[in-house]
């Protein structure tokens, strides 16, 4: 197995849980902005094999958690056919700028992945929880491989097409359908409803990572290319003092304290976190559809508001 250094700890957690260990997820470099590089995909095959090993799967992101990356997916589709491995594309979070003609292009190769899951509880704000799998196979896949035919709960002789019944290809037994909400919301807000959600999240990032551009005091970790926007609140007592040996650790210690300032203050939620060699960093999410210019103004001003001791 192999998946990019950014990826989600799930890819970790499946792993041990799947009894194959988390010794046997092979990490895949990346660059500065948190994207797969698919020659170093190609080695780590390479190295894997060389010690006797089975690759199998690779697990691309689209939409990585912290810096928002989309791993170039037509690059590592070449890398998984060339290989003859299953390429499975993580798009919980970024799955859904699909749904947008401007912005799909993130997501170029996604077409040739033999699954991806994707989570409409995330960007398009489907009640919690609502995480959709989607496998290219045919075979009846997950009815072979989770199907106990317990015969007092799924009989096969109904009046209907029983391969349409999901009961027996799940982990689990009972189980919400969470697809209905889904269904319901699309239905409702239409595709161009839903469309329209992504394209004003974009844009709204687009204003408060400009906003940013002109206030004194924030410096963005890196230009984004979807809705996380991250950066860093430097204080007035460390503006200009980069060459201070213990910058790093002080403006490691201003994101916690204004969290707590804000939390205590009751006037907002931002998370934050340290990546790779990089000092605690906010990271705000412009995903709620509600959210206008207004809300990022108050945003920035609240955070200057907050630290002007600091
Ligand atoms: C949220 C997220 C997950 C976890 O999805 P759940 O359905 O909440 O388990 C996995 N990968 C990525 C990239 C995510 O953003």
């Amino acid at each position: 197995m192999g998946s990019s250094a950014l990826c989600h700890y799930s890819i970790n957690k499946g792993a041990a849980f799947l009894g194959l260990g988390t010794d046997s997820v092979r990490v895949v470099k990346a660059d500065e902005r948190g994207k797969m590089i698919p020659e170093d995909l190609e080695r780590q095959i390479s190295l894997a094999e060389a010690e006797g090993s089975v690759p199998f799967l690779v697990s691309a992101t689209s939409g990585t958690t912290v810096l928002g990356a989309f791993d170039p997916l037509d690059a590592i589709a070449d890398v998984c056919q060339r290989h003859g491995m299953w390429f499975h594309v993580d798009a919980a979070w970024g799955g859904s700028v699909l749904l947008s003609q401007t912005h799909k292009h993130l997501l170029d190769g996604i077409q040739r992945a033999d699954s991806v899951a994707w989570n409409p509880h995330k960007l398009l704000a489907a009640g919690l929880q609502c995480s959709a799998l989607l496998l290219r196979d045919t075979s009846n896949l997950l009815k072979r491989c989770h199907g106990f035919q317990a015969s007092y709960l799924f009989q096969q002789d109904k009046f209907y097409d029983v391969t349409l019944d999901t009961g027996d290809k799940v982990v689990q037994c009972g189980r919400r359908v969470d697809c209905l909400k889904l269904w319901l919301m699309w239905k409702a807000q239409g595709g161009q409803g839903l469309e329209r959600r992504i394209d004003q999240a974009f844009a709204l990032t687009r204003y408060l990572v400009e906003e940013i551009k002109t206030r004194e005091g924030f410096e963005l970790v890196m230009e984004p290319e979807f809705v996380n926007v991250c950066f860093w609140f430097v204080p007035p007592s460390l503006r200009g003092k980069q060459e201070r040996p213990d910058y790093k650790e002080r403006l490691s210690q201003v994101a916690p304290m204004l969290k707590e300032r804000m939390v205590k203050e009751g006037s907002m939620m931002i998370g934050y976190q340290p990546h790779g060699p990089r000092a605690n960093f906010f990271r705000v999410i412009v995903a709620n559809p509600t959210l206008t210019r207004a809300d990022m103004d108050f945003l920035l001003n609240e955070l200057e508001r907050l630290g002007q001791d600091l």
